[in-house]
């Protein structure tokens, strides 16, 4: 028994039809990005690393090998990634859903590109981790975030019904006035969905998630879904980065290039080994 992707909901449910080996993946476009966010997990920075358009096709079809129906790109920044047009046609040719994840930290036409092809993922995830403008800006590492941010949010609100805000829990948020200002930001720009997330715990971060998690339960909210992602679910998902090697978050060390015919082979092994392992009504 497989997974099969419900775009509309953006979960996975059981479906005996079903038999990809890998239903969902995180696709590193690239490293660039202009933030400097303390938790960062992605090899980000200035540095212009990012997936070649001559390789787009093959790309594409590893996907369909491994029986990938989602794509959850991320970065680096992947609004600074150049032929994100063309590489979601493409996806959108194979019928492979995205989803995509934005500091909104990009030019205008850039974020106007979003606007404007807002219907071509499941869901826009926007990362806004406070509620107020100094907070925000000093956490992402960048003045004027908070701002580009917003923006974003209320523009893309008036054309789509699928737009998430994902919260890295910190120190700074953990109390309920700051949750409160934060729900009541969340709730003026009639956003459906917040995402609660644990960061991996370095550089003498304190881990408040469950104390977070535990204050919003306690609020009165409803008509905006909360979605929590305690590091244990995010650690088993796959990642592609953008030098073509893809690995399961939790087991870095055990890479696959999957430009290399022996790796490639190696990981569809692996991923018949494990597979069953999934979780249904999952949301990613
Ligand atoms: S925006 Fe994302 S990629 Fe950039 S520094 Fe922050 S966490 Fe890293």
């Amino acid at each position: 028994m497989g997974l099969r992707y419900d775009h509309v909901n953006n979960i996975f449910i059981y479906d005996e039809k079903m038999s990809g080996l890998m239903p969902n993946l995180m696709w590193h476009l690239t490293s660039e990005c202009n933030l400097h966010c303390s938790f960062c997990f992605s090899k980000s920075g200035s540095q212009r690393k990012r997936i070649r358009i001559e390789d787009f096709k093959y790309y594409i079809k590893i996907f369909k090998n491994l029986g990938v129906q989602k794509v959850d790109i991320s970065g680096g920044e992947p609004l600074l990634f150049d032929n994100l047009d063309l590489l979601c046609s493409l996806l959108s040719e194979s019928k492979i859903f995205a989803t995509i994840t934005t500091s909104a930290f990009a030019d205008d036409s850039q974020l106007e590109w979003l606007i404007n092809n807002e219907k071509r993922f499941s869901r826009i995830i926007l990362s806004l981790d406070a509620p107020y403008e100094d907070m925000h800006d000093s956490i992402r590492g960048q003045k004027g975030c908070f701002k580009k941010l917003l923006s974003l949010a209320k523009q893309l609100v008036l054309v789509s019904d699928r737009v998430r805000i994902n919260t890295v829990c910190t120190d700074a948020i953990s109390d309920k006035d700051t949750l409160n200002d934060f729900f009541s930001i969340i709730t003026s720009m009639s956003l459906r969905e917040w995402c609660l997330i644990q960061p991996l715990i370095s550089n003498g971060m304190k881990d408040v998630f469950d104390t977070v998690v535990s204050i919003i339960d306690q609020m009165d909210i409803t008509k905006v879904k909360i979605i929590t992602r305690p590091n244990n679910i995010y650690s088993e998902y796959w990642v592609l980065e953008e030098d073509g090697m893809m690995f399961q978050r939790n087991q870095e060390n055990n890479k696959y290039n999957i430009f290399s015919e022996n790796q490639l082979q190696d990981l569809y092994k692996a991923l018949r080994t494990d597979k069953g392992d999934e979780n249904d009504g999952t949301e990613h």
